[in-house]
């Protein structure tokens, strides 16, 4: 058994099969493949204006995208307010504000129809 995620309060690299959807991520990659090499550092949570604010926690939604929990970052992705600064000091060179904006984008998507574009 894994060690429990303190961000996500469960293990960080479980999956729950019964209610992963890929479509997300498989979205974000298409668009940002960037994504891929993303280590979970924290960096962008760390200097996130919005996370400043309110309970938001960026590297938390590439965490939810990953494990599929498209619920819960329907829930989330509203709280970005796209100012860039996690792109800035991302030291793999990510646009993770483009992550987050082609989630926000296919969470709509989603809610209107079952395809993304
Ligand atoms: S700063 Fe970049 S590498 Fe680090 S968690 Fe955020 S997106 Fe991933
Ligand atoms: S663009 Fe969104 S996720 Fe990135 S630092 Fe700004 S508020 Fe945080």
């Amino acid at each position: 058994m894994g060690e429990l995620d303190f961000l996500t309060g469960m293990n960080s690299r479980q999956i729950d099969f019964d209610t992963f959807d890929g479509r997300l991520l498989t979205r974000v990659l298409q668009h940002e493949p960037s994504f891929l090499c993303c280590i979970s550092c924290g960096g962008c949570t760390a200097t996130c204006s919005a996370g400043n604010l309110t309970d938001f926690n960026v590297r938390k939604i590439g965490l939810m995208l990953r494990q599929g929990d498209i619920d819960k970052l329907a829930v989330e992705i509203d709280k970005c307010m796209f100012c860039g600064k996690c792109t800035l000091v991302c030291p793999r060179d990510i646009n993770i504000r483009n992550v987050v904006l082609l989630i926000k984008k296919g969470i709509s998507q989603l809610k209107t129809s079952t395809s993304l574009i």
